[in-house]
């Protein structure tokens, strides 16, 4: 690992000045310090800044706040969010292993790079990495690769779970710097690979996420997540789906639809929403909506099964509201 300096930021401007002293923010560590350790990464500065006031959790009343630093398990387990957002804390339960869901920060998870093997491996090309240097995945091992948001520069899959959630539930993130604070919509948060793949996301040098905040909704209570992956636990998705639905007397008032390990960011799919609003609740209007999820998809040489995959894992999600469906307010 390359050397690096190390210091700890008790209030905002401290940690904006270390990062303008080109420091980069580091809270649980779990995905910068493996990236440091593979070489990936290569800070001058590390800024610690677990000690900002931004652990707490609030329900408001138009709206759930997690502060940057909440810690995944810490979400995962609170009773509010259980209850009121239940795709949120069941995305998170299904992440990484429980030594990771207690160290990661909500903020971090946003920001986790992907697990596409040749950006992990220094020793390959991969203009992700390295601008330019080409992609090895689109001709090489990439059954976990991406379908939907690809271009010819890069077709990894964005990693978190949890953002899968929060955008199907149209959360924003709140971005602070020393000119003040902005909010984005995490759907309009992340960038798709297009000619730049190494640019992943809309936050500017120094700027740092402060908070995530989820609109409250008929919705949200009848909300799931639910992730088909290789093994049972410690492992990313190969196809996901969190889904969140507002149903009166059998039909579908509103619905929010969202696609995870099948895209280079979280996935939202309005035009799955559009074709389930306004149905009856049924194995027919699941089946109909969840066959538009794969439009405009292209499959690369091994990951061709995603296209059959991925409407079955919306209909497994919308199958699992449906029994628990009860009238909106
Ligand atoms: Fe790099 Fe993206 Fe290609 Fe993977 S898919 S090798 S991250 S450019």
């Amino acid at each position: 690992m390359m050397p690096f300096a190390f210091q700890r930021a008790t209030a905002l401007a401290d940690a904006f000045a270390a990062a303008a002293n080109r420091g980069r923010y580091v809270a649980g560590g779990t995905t910068l310090v493996d990236l440091m350790r593979e070489g990936v990464e290569t800070p001058e500065r590390l800024v610690d800044i677990n000690a900002l006031p931004l652990h707490e959790i609030r329900l408001r009343p138009d709206h759930l706040e997690i502060g940057a630093l909440a810690r995944m398990a810490q979400v995962a387990a609170n009773a509010d969010v259980m209850r009121l957002y239940p795709a949120i804390s069941q995305a998170l339960l299904l992440s990484a292993s429980a030594q990771l869901r207690n160290m990661a920060s909500m903020g971090g998870n946003l920001l986790q790079r992907t697990r596409c093997p040749y950006f992990r491996d220094v020793t390959s090309a991969c203009n992700k990495r390295e601008p330019g240097s080409g992609c090895p995945a689109r001709d090489g091992v990439n059954r976990l690769h991406a379908i939907l948001g690809t271009s010819e520069h890069c077709v990894a899959t964005h990693a978190s779970d949890v953002a899968v959630a929060l955008v199907a539930l149209d959360a924003s993130v709140r971005i602070a710097s020393p000119e003040g604070e902005r909010r984005i919509p995490l759907e309009q948060f992340y960038r798709v690979p297009g000619d730049t793949p190494h640019i992943e996301h809309v936050l500017r040098p120094g700027e740092l996420i402060v908070a995530i905040e989820v609109p409250a909704g008929p919705h949200t209570e009848q909300s799931t997540y639910v992730k088909v992956r290789d093994r049972q636990s410690y492992e990313f998705a190969v196809t996901s789906a969190a889904v969140a639905l507002a149903v009166d007397d059998g039909r579908i008032l509103d619905a929010r639809v969202a696609a995870g390990g099948v895209a280079t960011v979280p996935w939202r799919m309005r035009h799955v929403e559009a074709a389930l609003i306004g149905q009856p609740l049924s194995a027919s209007t699941f089946r109909a909506a969840a066959r538009l999820s794969v439009e405009g998809a292209v499959p690369l040489t091994f990951n061709a099964f995603k296209i059959e995959l991925l409407p079955r894992t919306l209909v497994r999600a919308l199958e699992t509201l449906e029994t628990l469906a009860v009238p909106a307010l």
